[in-house]
């Protein structure tokens, strides 16, 4: 992984961060492209911390969860005219710098000032729970950590130790089959000699939600009014057309009805109708921007809306 740096390179804490940022709700194999390209642009934390918001959200783009992005431009700042480019050392500091929660600044702590702590990913608690054989949501997994610190801590190599565990649960103790066989700690794994081995609970399914969404489009200039005034929270700062949500499919009127469509966004599932009007007058609080080309950050959601109406003649 590019992010594995050398212990002494003087990259390791922004590599660290900009990579646990990207890797917050989504797969290595997606985050790779981006993290490169990101490093290209902004090679050191320095050169982050002294660009804005635009330049970090364009870079970002399609990566999605997009307050990400701005919180990492955020703590960038912060570390560098408070703490002198350096990670804080309390748990507490570090999870005072913006987007960081507690699995975020326990891997910092571990990766950076290699202290003794476990963070606790769905990964690991899938090997935790495999190794006592009981259900996750049974478990209290910092009690778990706490009652075994002498064994689990017992070595110097804290850094590599949380690194080996995430990659134990992505390669070995996987979420489907497990390579038992393979495996070196399979003597004390009570799932794997349990004739009863414990059942995972369902997935609860996402929450799914009706909107109605409102395109006001220039038709001689090919442009589209958006604002990002809504008081949708998991949408917010995004650029939209006006959205409201609904109950169900309600009858509008005054508008030319276009579409349906279905996203998902943050373990939401959206149910879309699409309406359209032509105008030349902008609604309150929003912006023009052009249907095919925009210098500005355009969320995919909005972009998928664009897409939907390249059809309207
Ligand atoms: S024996 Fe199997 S279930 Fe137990 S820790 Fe190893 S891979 Fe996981």
């Amino acid at each position: 992984m590019p992010w594995r740096v050398s212990k002494k390179s003087q990259n390791k804490l922004y590599y660290r961060l900009l990579s646990e940022f990207m890797l917050q709700q989504t797969q290595v194999k997606t985050v790779l492209p981006y993290f490169k390209n990101f490093v290209l642009n902004f090679p050191t934390l320095k050169s982050l911390s002294k660009s804005n918001e635009k330049k970090v959200l364009k870079l970002w783009e399609g990566l999605g969860y997009y307050r990400r992005a701005r919180n990492l431009l955020a703590t960038s700042k912060i570390l560098v005219k408070k703490h002198e480019y350096k990670l804080p050392k309390t748990l507490v500091d570090i999870k005072k710098l913006p987007g960081i929660g507690d699995y975020t600044a326990n891997a910092l702590l571990a990766f950076i000032h290699n202290q003794p702590t476990i963070a606790i990913d769905g990964n690991v608690k899938r090997v935790f729970s495999r190794i006592i054989n009981k259900n996750e949501n049974k478990i209290d997994f910092n009690k778990l950590i706490e009652i075994n610190k002498k064994s689990l801590f017992n070595t110097k190599r804290h850094s590599d130790f949380v690194e080996a565990l995430m990659e134990f649960g992505a390669l070995i103790c996987k979420p489907k089959e497990p390579e038992c066989l393979k495996c070196n700690i399979k003597s004390i794994c009570k799932y794997f000699k349990s004739d009863k081995k414990f059942k995972k609970n369902k997935r609860t399914k996402p929450e799914e939600k009706n909107y109605n969404i409102f395109c006001y489009i220039d038709k001689t200039k090919g442009k589209i009014a958006l604002t990002n005034k809504h008081n949708l929270g998991f949408l917010k700062k995004f650029y939209l057309p006006p959205i409201k949500e609904v109950e169900s499919k309600n009858k509008v009127i005054n508008w030319n009805y276009h579409s349906k469509f279905k996203n998902s966004i943050s373990n939401k599932k959206l149910n879309i109708n699409l309406y359209y009007k032509f105008s030349s007058k902008i609604p309150l609080q929003s912006q023009w921007f052009s249907l095919k080309e925009n210098n500005e950050f355009i969320p995919s959601f909005t972009k998928k809306i664009f897409k939907q109406l390249s059809n309207i003649n």
